[in-house]
């Protein structure tokens, strides 16, 4: 039980790698709350936990809304007691261009991809301070390290949640909080195939990609559960790629 004990809020764990995330941590002995703004699919995912013998609880989460995370870190304190791992996993993909990006369309991405992994983060700093330490995970992407010519906003938002894990790494580490960020390639998920329903794209990713298919969300939250175990207690500010070798060519 690599995660035995712990107590994880995962953000966007309704779907797609977030829910991928909260099974193996259950399996791993971690009892788990998953917030999202999707209420029926993160009760869905409750219920299908709780009845395979494990501990989870769904909660409503805007993570853009500071309010809205005070709210999800009282409710985990007041059922499990405390907060060890938080998985800053929620986000947006939206294919724009810079001169197709409107203003809100910018603040949109900025809002749920960057600022919401920054509130996520202060929300639970307080709390994992009380325990002697934690581990927070930010999900950014390849978009954080490299350029796209069609996710301007994306691009800008995944890179903000790189450079924010090692300022957030550097302020905590003597604390013994520690923060690391994790760069998945294409997954497959709802995500993706709302953006891009494309065969000859989906093509096209497969042959790019040195190994030859595309990433499953539980290739991703095997990564995931690393950083999040104690594990991985020396290490901090850092980035895992997880892409097929996409981003070593
Ligand atoms: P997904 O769309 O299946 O899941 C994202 C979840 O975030 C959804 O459940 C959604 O409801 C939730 N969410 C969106 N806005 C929210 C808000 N304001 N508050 C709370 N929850 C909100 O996508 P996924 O592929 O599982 O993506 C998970 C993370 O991985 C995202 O941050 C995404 O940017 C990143 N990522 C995805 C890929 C990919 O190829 N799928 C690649 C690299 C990085």
């Amino acid at each position: 039980m690599r995660l035995d004990d712990k107590v994880a809020l995962i953000s966007g764990g309704a779907r797609g790698m977030g829910a991928a995330e909260a099974q193996l941590f259950i399996n791993e002995g971690a009892k788990v709350v998953i917030g999202d703004i999707l209420e029926e699919e993160g009760q869905q995912i409750e219920a299908m936990i709780n009845e395979s013998g494990g501990e989870c609880l769904f909660a409503y989460l805007d993570v853009t809304n500071e309010a809205s995370w005070n709210e999800i870190v009282n409710t985990t304190i007041n059922k499990f007691g405390k907060l060890d791992i938080l998985v800053n996993n929620a986000g947006i993909f939206r294919t724009f261009g810079i001169e197709d990006t409107t203003s809100d369309s910018w603040d949109q991405v900025m809002d749920i991809n960057a600022k919401g992994v920054f509130l996520g983060t202060k929300a639970v700093i307080p709390e994992m301070r009380k325990t002697g330490g934690g581990s927070i995970v930010n999900i950014s992407s390849i978009a954080g390290l490299v350029g796209s010519p069609y996710s301007s906003a994306y691009n800008a938002s995944k890179g903000a949640v790189r450079l924010l894990t090692k300022s957030t790494a550097i302020q905590y580490a003597k604390e013994g909080i520690r923060a690391n960020s994790v760069h998945p390639g294409v997954i497959e998920t709802d995500m993706t195939r709302e953006a891009i329903n494309d065969e000859d794209f989906h093509k096209f990713r497969l042959a790019t990609n040195p190994i030859r298919r595309l990433g499953q969300p539980q290739d991703v939250a095997f990564g995931v559960l690393y950083l999040a175990s104690d594990e991985s207690s020396f290490v901090t500010g850092s980035e895992l790629v997880i892409d097929g070798g996409w981003t070593a060519q």
